[in-house]
């Protein structure tokens, strides 16, 4: 059986440098997770074979020789570069724990590296702000409540009660893990006495039962800038949960959903208004009254003869964009109404002017003609 190219292994090019290299092989190596791979036969000798061909081109002499002799650099004594690959002959579940002392360290931020680093930081929190279109555009001082996990004051967030010092996790030797055995895997899990803390405290504080930390309902007052749109986000350095033992606290995420309007219509930084508009007024021209954001009003002139549709840019009405770069603009949007529910006279007065209207019409006689070149053309 001739054996696979190292490169097409992990799924990368000749080229490749360290850092590629690295995170092919991370990502092979999560791909075989046992936890993902409980009916998929091949992937321990899948991992293997990954974990040889990192072996050798992690490290730049062996690679270098195998670069230039191949898989012959390491066999029947040619010895091209310092030793064979570990992982083709060792004890493969010791390999495999290896890789995942280095996955879960990566995952579990400071509680990985053997429980000397105790201090975990808190979580981040994400709260959901939905506000107005017109406090969007002014911006607003808004106060929130936000339920969080703050220090504990009774235990000063060691989470041991009056003074006592926290003791190491007899379970895990401090280690915040345990190793098990599934299948052919070593997996290591988060160790279940100490939830990976790696110490256990004996005499718990009774106000937060050893967490360090109590829930308690914070309130903050927030700045929500002029400019924001759905999807801002705003983050408040330290504001989310306390850090466990004395580790930082996480960050407060404001998300930001900006409400639909009744009268405006928001586009980045232009907002759009339609107006609807009587057939005379559209058709004689005149002035009207519309509102804009800031709560005023502006007037607009109506063109003689405006379509349905129309726009009328009204500049620097639109929105400002976040940061002080800037104004939209606002366009109002015509909308010419047919008139309903006509009286006899009305009706009378209408069917007098439609008599009278032969040249009125600017898209009506421009249809009317292509539709009848198109009847002309049918007919061949
Ligand atoms: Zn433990
Ligand atoms: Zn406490």
């Amino acid at each position: 059986m001739s054996k696979r190219d190292y490169y097409e292994t992990l799924g990368v090019s000749k080229g490749a440098d360290a850092a590629e290299i690295k995170k092919a092989y991370r990502r092979k190596a999560k791909e075989l997770h046992p936890d993902r791979n409980a009916d998929n036969p091949d992937a321990e000798a899948q991992f293997k074979e990954a974990n040889e061909a990192y072996e050798v081109l992690k490290d730049a002499e062996k690679k270098a020789a195998y670069d230039r002799f191949g898989h012959a650099a390491f066999e029947g004594g040619m010895g091209g570069g310092g030793g064979g690959p570990r992982g083709g002959h060792g004890d493969f579940a010791s390999a495999f724990s290896d890789v995942f002392d280095d996955l879960f360290g990566d995952m579990m931020g400071g509680r990985g590296g053997g429980g000397r680093n105790r201090a975990q930081r808190g979580n981040d929190l994400r709260y959901n702000l939905r506000v107005k279109l017109e406090d969007a555009y002014a911006g607003m001082q808004k106060t929130i409540t936000v339920p969080t996990a703050v220090s504990c004051g009774s235990c000063n967030g060691t989470g041991a009660e009056g003074g006592s010092e926290p003791q190491t996790c007899p379970t895990c030797s401090g280690m915040g893990k345990v190793r098990a055995q599934q299948g052919f895997f070593t997996v290591e899990r988060t160790c279940p006495t100490c939830n990976g803390a790696g110490q256990i405290v004996k005499n718990p504080c009774k106000v937060c039962h050893g967490h360090g930390r109590v829930e308690k309902e914070k309130s903050l007052s927030v700045n929500i800038p002029a400019g924001v749109e759905t999807g801002t986000r705003i983050r408040l350095a330290g504001e989310g949960e306390a850090g466990m033992r004395g580790g930082p606290s996480g960050d407060l995420y404001i998300f930001i959903e900006v409400q639909d309007h009744q009268i405006f219509e928001r586009d980045g930084v232009n907002l759009y208004c339609r107006v609807p508009v009587s057939i005379a007024s559209a058709a004689l021209g005149g002035e009207i009254e519309v509102p804009t954001i800031d709560g005023g009003r502006s007037r607009v002139r109506i063109p003689e003869g405006s379509q349905s549709g129309r726009q009328m840019r009204l500049r620097g009405k639109g929105m400002p964009a976040l940061r002080g770069a800037g104004t939209g603009d606002m366009f109002i949007e015509l909308a010419v109404e047919t008139p309903v529910k006509l009286t006899a006279r009305q009706k009378e007065i209408l069917k007098e002017f439609d008599t009278l209207s032969e040249e009125n019409n600017p898209h009506g006689s421009s249809f009317f003609s292509s539709v009848k070149s198109f009847w002309d053309s049918m007919k061949g």
